[in-house]
């Protein structure tokens, strides 16, 4: 048996910045991921396109691997929010309010590399490919049980921190409850090769069906994140390649000229969940273990990174006096120090969620209002930026 200070569970976007953040420290970590890197490059999860807020590009840049991230990254610097159909519609320019960019878009993969990359050269001890079995708290530590190439493998750490996503087996197993909504939408994803590209412009279009956007990647190609009901979904995902292309084109109109698919199309349920604490004894939760967001207002990982941000400057404070990670004064404050950002930002999602997604008369014309008075209030755009650019004072 082993012993670390501190024990991560998953190693996807959260934990592996979060072990990175705490190797700076000089803490004796341990990161535990079920599915090696090159699978969840290789899978569907690798292709998201994550739309990174400038504060989430401020906390990379702190971990030291934004230079090796920014020549894969396309600035947003115009955002373009209109509803199909209808004559509402907002133009947002970072110029206008006095910023290079409100956020970079990055692939998923190419993220998951450079953090495991970092990871490797940092004496973090990486057990890859390694799955939680079972943990149980004892002797001020927390006791966990692993398997690793057939093997079991047993850590004692001071504090486990579990960042094993939505579905967390953790949070489970600690008898932490959940709240959840299933909001019957699957966000559809791809690559789109428009005929006139509009550079570093996002777009978000408000559809019969659900929001459709199209993010800003290199060389002209757009991302795109279709979220439509299940059975539509699975219908359009099945389509012969040109009609799914009319199908797309009808949907978003002209305004890039004609769209050509690029890539595959992966499919992705979309649910809200919300952990309904963020703690228990010696255990914190992390990114979607705690909450997970519908990806409308692409802030999921942008507030996972907030709460690795917040969980490693309070363990640096109280480490420096000699304290006990797993302390329960850390892990309260820690709760205290997150719950007004979760409130803010998963009631922004889920609101945006549902009010884009009626098709009602009335509501679709209090949409519209909605967008057209934004476009002519420069004070509104200013807060709804600074929402969404999540930027935090770290101390
Ligand atoms: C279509 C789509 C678009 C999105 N767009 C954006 C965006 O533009 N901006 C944004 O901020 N967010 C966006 N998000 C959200 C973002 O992708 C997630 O919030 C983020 O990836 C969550 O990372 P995580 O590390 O917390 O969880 P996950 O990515 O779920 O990682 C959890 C890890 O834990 C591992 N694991 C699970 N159980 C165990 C176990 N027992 N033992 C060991 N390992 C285990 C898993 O293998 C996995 O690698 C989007 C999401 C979707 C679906």
């Amino acid at each position: 048996m082993k012993t670390c200070d501190v024990l991560i569970v998953g190693g996807g976007l959260t934990g592996a910045s979060l072990a990175l953040a705490l190797a700076e420290l000089g803490l004796n970590i341990s990161l535990a991921e079920a599915v090696s890197v090159r699978e969840r490059c290789d899978s569907s999860g690798g292709e998201r396109a994550l739309a990174l807020a400038k504060g989430s590009v401020g906390i990379f840049s702190r971990l030291g691997i934004w230079p090796n991230l920014c020549e894969r990254a396309t600035p947003i610097r115009h955002i373009h929010i209109s509803d199909r159909g209808h004559f509402g519609k907002t133009r947002l320019n970072a110029s206008d309010l006095g910023v290079d960019a409100f956020g970079q878009v990055l692939l998923a993969k190419d993220l998951e590399r450079v953090l495991a990359e970092a990871c490797a050269k940092k004496g973090i001890e990486i057990l890859c490919p390694a799955r939680l079995i079972k943990l149980e708290v004892r002797f001020n530590a927390v006791e966990a049980s692993l398997i690793q190439n057939g093997q079991r493998l047993i850590r004692r750490a001071r504090l486990l921190v579990a960042a094993d996503g939505g579905k967390s087996q953790v949070r489970r197993w600690v008898g932490i409850g959940q709240t959840t909504h299933d909001y019957g939408q699957t966000a559809v994803i791809g690559t789109v090769y428009p005929e006139s590209p509009k550079l570093f412009t996002a777009f978000e279009r408000f559809t019969a069906t659900g929001p459709l956007a199209l993010l800003p990647l290199p060389r002209g190609r757009s991302a795109l994140i279709w979220t439509l009901p299940h059975k539509e979904a699975c219908s359009i995902q099945a389509m012969p390649l040109k009609q799914f292309e009319q199908h797309l084109q009808e949907a978003f109109g002209w305004k890039l000229g004609r769209l050509h698919l690029d890539s595959p199309l992966y499919g992705f349920p979309l649910r809200l969940i919300r952990a309904e604490r963020l703690f228990a004894e010696r255990v914190a939760l992390v990114g979607n273990a705690a909450h997970q967001l519908h990806p409308v207002a692409g802030q999921g990982l942008n507030l996972g990174l907030r709460d690795v941000a917040v969980l490693a400057r309070l363990l640096v404070k109280h480490l420096k006096r000699g304290g006990d990670p797993g302390a329960f004064t850390v892990l309260e404050r820690y709760a205290k120090l997150r719950s007004y950002d979760h409130d803010r930002i998963i009631g922004f999602s889920h609101a945006l969620a549902l009010w884009f997604t009626p098709t009602v008369l009335p509501l679709v014309l209090t949409r519209n209002l909605g967008l057209l008075a934004l476009d002519l209030w420069p004070l509104g755009k200013r807060l709804l930026v600074e929402q969404a650019m999540g930027e935090m004072d770290l101390g």
